[in-house]
């Protein structure tokens, strides 16, 4: 199928000249590379012909690191040093992964560090180390394999990932010396392996479900152009929720509840479920063995229907991300062509059979779920680094959450609305409030609300040198640049002189997607609370406003048109609208406005008849009304 191409400035190369590029798949559970050799994508295995490398890590003395399956068969016997999962930490702050980490055996080093640290017996180790020590590995792997070094990779992220977790994982590649041309968001990736193979178009729901993450996105394919049409997920949601539910229902049928705070041991029935859950893929029942720290064996059987009933609130909780990227898209069930199933967890039967229901669509499940994500992302590698001469395409991504500034009131506008396509620059031209005003703050903000206290802060700055002008006569083209890999930077700019500042927006730590779900609900059900609210703000900016201009102008020449009654009257209407301005109520705020502004209605005429004889004096009417 033809495709278009993206042009990445300084990139192309001589197309005689074949350069290694690499796509890898960062998973929470598994990780893999993934490369086009003769045209054809296809993943890297290790030397004993495995292609995942679990995403495990074990810090041991002196660093002697264990990286994927020997690390993961030592997870039961040495969890403080075994690391897993921790692309769920990444980009987060300590705070935001609180609720995450009671769950986990680890010891973290600092409570109020902005990067939480875990100690191991290597010293501390942040989830930005622990990513680094897996991809140095693949890189290697890949290395040997193509016999040659990596010119570039195309890593790839949930579509959900923030700011500061695409950050952070930008960081972790560069620990492992690796060049990254994009990341690229997984289920995106998903569709460049299957639109390739499949020549598909239409729209496409891609279902992605790992082990600690869901994505859903919805994708139109046309004559090679892949846009993301809406993105919605859950980053803490899947197998391993699976797994731990099944836990649970061995710790009950056990009857073993005192040993729920034995790491060891619950590390093992984790271990167990797992295995268990993945056996009734293939069978309808299986017998689960467990070593009881006493020394003593217990075996309990599971089947399928009733594992169902075990892991149905998992699969329940990812319906909903689906009903929501429909209706961003503005879509109905009906006018999706096709399910993409990808991830490991979409192997389980019962997935599949919800999902299908849930859509009432086919479900794509012809590509290996372990591998497409990589396989799309080797495949955009080679179209990045300028292997594809004739390779056409474009990949149209968005953002998650809507970005905007703080303006007078405690207010925000928006200036990319969520779900834009990225790259994406908007630009929105703001004035000055007060005379003479020198200085713009500037207040970055993510979120879907009204007000500023209900959104996420996510950067500050100042436009200075503005030169003194009347109030309103200033004017600040504020835009907003969010490039390919979805990360933002601003600018502010001055009309006039031409002063200008930007910041890239880099913030310490991310939005938990607890947060990032709780905007959107909010952003739902307070719709009409904001409405009220801003209009609110807005009078309390208009009532200010009546009132600074009015003192002004009392300073200046109240004293020549005023009498002692007319200026009496007005300061006590000032002084009513400043005690109403304090109330909730926009309507009041308003009529109060409307009441100063009538009263103050002939001194406004007297000083523009004073101030328009000042202007004529000397000159002949006929001068003006030309
Ligand atoms: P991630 O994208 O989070 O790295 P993967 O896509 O590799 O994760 O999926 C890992 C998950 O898939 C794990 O929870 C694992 O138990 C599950 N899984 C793998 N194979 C099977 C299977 N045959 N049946 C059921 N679940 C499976
Ligand atoms: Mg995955």
């Amino acid at each position: 199928m033809a495709l278009l191409q993206i042009n990445e400035p300084g990139q192309s190369t001589n197309p005689h000249e074949h350069r290694l590029a690499a796509g890898i798949d960062l998973g929470t559970t598994n990780s893999l590379v993934a490369t086009v050799r003769s045209g054809e994508a296809s993943v890297l295995p290790d030397e004993e012909g495995r292609s995942l490398l679990p995403s495990v890590v074990r810090f041991r003395e002196k660093g002697d690191t264990q990286i994927g399956y020997p690390a993961l068969a030592e997870m039961v016997n040495d969890p403080l040093n075994t690391i897993s999962s921790a692309k769920r930490m990444i980009g987060r702050k300590t705070a935001d992964i609180k609720t995450l980490r009671d769950h986990l055996p680890y010891h973290f080093d600092d409570e109020s560090a902005n990067v939480p640290r875990i100690i191991t017996a290597d010293g501390p180790r942040s989830a930005i180390e622990v990513s680094a020590e897996i991809l140095t590995a693949l890189k290697k792997r890949a290395e040997q394999a193509l016999s040659g070094e990596l010119a570039g990779v195309v890593i790839t992220v949930p579509a959900y990932f923030d700011d500061a977790q695409r950050q952070a994982t930008k960081d972790a590649a560069r620990l492992a010396g690796l060049n990254v041309m994009r990341l690229l968001n997984e289920p995106t990736a998903a569709a460049v392996a299957y639109g390739l193979d499949e020549g598909s178009e239409g729209v496409y729901a891609i279902y992605d479900l790992g082990g600690g993450t869901f994505d859903i996105s919805i994708l139109r394919l046309n004559k090679g152009v892949f846009e993301v049409l809406a993105t919605a997920g859950d980053s803490a949601l899947g197998g391993d929720d699976m797994d731990r539910l099944i836990a649970e229902w061995i710790l009950d049928e056990i009857n073993q509840a005192e040993l729920s705070t034995d790491n060891q041991f619950l590390r093992q029935v984790m271990v167990v479920a797992r295995a268990a859950k993945e056996a009734l893929t293939d069978n309808d029942s299986t017998v689960i063995k467990l070593t009881l720290p006493d020394g003593s064996t217990q075996t309990i059987s599971l089947n399928r229907s009733r594992m169902n009933d075990i892991i149905a609130p998992v699969i329940d909780k990812t319906l909903l991300p689906c009903r929501r990227s429909l209706r961003d898209a503005g879509l109905d069930k009906t006018d999706i062509d096709g399910i993409v199933m990808v991830g490991g967890s979409t192997r389980v039967r019962s997935v599949q059979e919800k999902v299908e229901t849930f859509y009432n669509r086919k479900l794509y499940t012809g590509v290996d779920p372990d591998q497409v994500v990589a396989i799309g992302a080797a495949i955009q590698a080679d179209i990045l680094i300028g292997n594809r001469a004739t390779g056409d395409m474009l990949l149209l991504d968005v953002i998650p959450l809507s970005l905007g500034i703080e303006i007078m009131g405690g207010m925000v506008e928006k200036i990319i609305p969520r779900n834009a396509t990225i790259p994406v620059t908007r630009a929105q031209e703001f004035t000055t409030y007060k005379d003479g005003q020198t200085a713009m703050s500037i207040h970055v903000l993510q979120g879907e609300r009204e007000l500023v206290t209900d959104c996420r802060s996510l950067a500050r700055f100042e436009l200075k040198g503005i030169p003194p002008m009347a109030a309103g006569s200033g004017r600040v083209k504020v835009s907003f640049q969010v490039d390919a890999d979805g990360l933002l930077s601003v600018s502010a700019r001055e009309a006039t002189t031409g002063t200008e500042t930007r910041v890239d927006v880099k913030p310490s730590y991310g939005l938990t997607d607890a947060e990032v779900e709780q905007m959107l609900r909010d952003s739902i059900t307070h719709a009409s609370d904001d409405i009220q609210a801003r209009q609110l703000a807005e009078q309390r900016v208009e009532a200010d406003r009546a009132i600074s201009a009015l003192e002004n102008a009392m300073a200046i020449d109240g004293n020549t048109h005023l009498d002692d009654n007319e200026r009496s009257a007005l300061l006590e209407c000032m002084e009513a609208l400043g005690k109403i301005k304090e109330m909730d109520d926009a309507d009041n705020i308003k009529q109060a406005i409307n009441e100063l502004n009538d009263l103050s209605e002939p001194f406004a005429a007297r000083r523009m008849n004073a101030s328009i004889q000042d202007a004529m004096a000397g000159h002949n009417i006929n001068e003006f009304s030309e």
